[in-house]
């Protein structure tokens, strides 16, 4: 018999306000067994796993879809982790490797964070065993030798938490943060913090937070480093940086990392764990595999050493599309000019093809965002817009979603999988589930234009991918400009680029539309770091900074060889 999982979520689950119908539906629960009951004293249902038949009867029934049963093929030994009952649980453990930079590959809700907790001992293992006390025994039967080994050892750690937003709540200016965690000028320097010391912590923006909890794991002397989600919030600009910076790391310490950038992961890992399972139900961690396989197969979709299919399709890179460049021009915008109060913005004159989507790269503070804003007020045509920062409202998901086009819904619906928050309030949602709300309410707008700034927030590799399809199809023979910081994503999506260039805050400039070549490689030129094209897969890389083909194309000038 294969194992049954069945996951409960508590912050959907309306209690008795549907009159318990998981309970009444329940084949087990008519024939008079406790298959699903409420616990003493408790007002939620619980699921017995070994009661539970796998008729997804109570999933279909449940008003609010807050129940997930999975019926395993095949045997799993007990988890390392489950957070309570009827809850998210882990199966195996990655383990760092001395002297490497080893990344967790997997999309949202798989339990990355989890195992970097589990490891960095702010979790301890639970196999699952809640009605008792884990004993020595546990340890010794459940646990593989090489985990127990690891685990028993105490070593100095440095953390960098994928929520960063909490070192918000610290009272004093950068400079006093840093000086309390005795982070060296070096840390400092590296992530241009000079800037900002005298600034209040609680106001600093998200891409200087960022920077600033990079600092404070990069500056502490430490055996191994666990770094969650580094480029959230980092320009395209930051993120090279950081992921030469975390490179370089590996000569103080072993790295174990979580990063959804595929540029980034590509650059900083020696090797990669793939986590599979079903994302808030359960994960697997499968062994591990060099980058370049552990990529391959992680976007393949199929684990070899494992025989695991883990998805039906296969994530692709399109090949770049620059057929729209022959289609008719659908808009054209004068040369802009814009001083505010202490910054300056120029863009050269453009304009936009049938079907086609232009992306826009750049640092942070050059006037992207404001560039969007004028377009949308230069272009006598209808605009749909995905601001870059996003404030819900108190509507259901599902309402929110009304009156959009149905078929664009529908399979944003399927492709972001959003059916099990549909009942869920907009100011409840997570960063990227509510990124994934205001995607699909942009691209399901009837519209001529469609601007999207920093769609890539937030959302896993998966996702990403999705957002290029979804943004194509959504399109059609309409346009699109994209803002971004993922390269890859932005390699996928556009047939030209705009970039930004200038002094953050200070002064910006706009690009004409440019070639893709072209644009990007007067793009890394002016953040100093050369790319290829992946002969094979097509993907973009860094290249190794002093490397030989480093040096080559740096010497002609093409910093993006394709
Ligand atoms: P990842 O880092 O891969 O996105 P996480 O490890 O953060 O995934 O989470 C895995 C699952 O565990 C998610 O469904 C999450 O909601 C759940 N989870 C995380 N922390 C808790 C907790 N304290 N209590 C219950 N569930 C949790
Ligand atoms: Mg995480």
């Amino acid at each position: 018999m294969g194992v049954r999982i069945a996951v409960l979520d508590r912050s959907v689950c309306i209690e008795k306000k549907c009159g318990y119908v998981c309970m009444k539906v329940c084949p087990p629960n008519r024939m008079g067994e406790e298959c699903i009951y409420i616990e003493e004293g408790g007002v939620f249902p619980v699921i017995s796993e070994e009661l539970c038949i796998g008729c997804g009867l109570c999933v279909k029934k449940c008003p609010v879809s807050c129940i997930e049963i999975i019926n395993l093929a095949h045997e799993l030994e007990d988890p390392i982790f489950q957070y309570g009952i009827n809850t998210f649980r882990l199966y195996r453990l990655p383990l760092p490797r001395e002297g490497s930079a080893v990344a967790l590959v997997g999309k949202n809700g798989i339990g990355k964070s989890t195992a970097l907790k589990l490891l960095a001992g702010q979790l301890s293992p639970n196999f699952a065993i809640f009605d008792r006390k884990i004993s020595e025994e546990d340890f010794e039967k459940k646990l593989r030798p090489e985990w127990r080994r690891f685990l028993g050892q105490k070593r100095k750690v440095s953390i960098k938490p994928q929520n960063i937003e909490r070192i918000r709540s610290f009272k004093g200016t950068v400079r006093q943060l840093l000086s309390q965690t005795g982070v060296s000028e070096e840390a400092i320097a590296l992530f241009s913090l000079n800037p900002i010391l005298e600034r209040e912590v609680s106001a600093l923006s998200g891409g200087e937070l960022q920077r600033v909890a990079l600092a404070v794991c990069y500056g502490r002397d430490a055996d191994i480093y666990y770094i969650d989600e580094p480029t959230n919030y980092l320009d395209i600009g930051e993120r090279l940086r950081t992921a030469i910076i975390m490179k370089s790391l590996t000569e103080k310490g072993d790295v174990l990392f979580v990063e959804h950038d595929l540029t980034v992961l590509d650059y900083v890992s020696d090797y990669v764990y793939v986590f599979y399972g079903e994302e808030n139900t359960y994960g697997v961690v499968s062994g591990i595999k060099n980058t370049r396989n552990g990529i391959n197969e992680y976007l393949a979709g199929y684990l070899k050493d494992e025989n695991v299919r883990f998805r039906d399709h296969d994530l692709k890179f399109s090949s770049f599309s620059e057929v729209e460049r022959t289609s008719k021009i659908l808009y054209s915008y004068p040369a802009l000019e814009k001083t505010l109060s202490s910054f300056a913005f120029k863009s050269e004159e453009g304009e936009i093809r049938e079907g086609e989507v232009v992306g826009i790269v750049g640092k942070n503070a050059l006037g992207k965002t404001l560039f969007l804003n004028e377009l949308k007020s230069i272009f006598n045509a209808s605009v749909s817009h995905k601001p870059q920062y996003l404030s819900p409202k108190e509507v259901l998901v599902k309402e929110y979603l009304e009156g959009g086009r149905a078929g664009v819904v529908e399979e944003c619906k399927r492709a972001f999988r959003l059916q099990p928050i549909m009942e869920k309030r907009m100011d409840e949602l997570s960063g990227g589930q509510l990124q994934r709300v205001e995607i699909t309410k942009a691209l399901s707008r009837e519209a001529d234009i469609y601007l999207l700034d920093e769609p890539s927030a937030f959302l896993d590799i998966e996702q990403r991918f999705e957002l290029a399809r979804l943004l194509k199809k959504a399109i059609g023979e309409k346009c699109a400009f994209v803002v971004d910081h993922d390269i890859v994503l932005i390699d996928n999506i556009s047939s030209r680029l705009i970039v930004f260039t200038g002094e953050s805050s200070v002064q910006g400039r706009a690009s004409a539309p440019m070639d893709k070549r072209e644009g990007m490689s007067a793009f890394l030129k002016s953040v100093d770091i050369t790319m290829r094209r992946d002969k094979e897969s097509r993907r973009p890389r860094i290249n190794k900074p002093g490397s030989r083909l480093d040096r080559e194309q740096r010497e002609s000038g093409d910093y993006y060889a394709f």
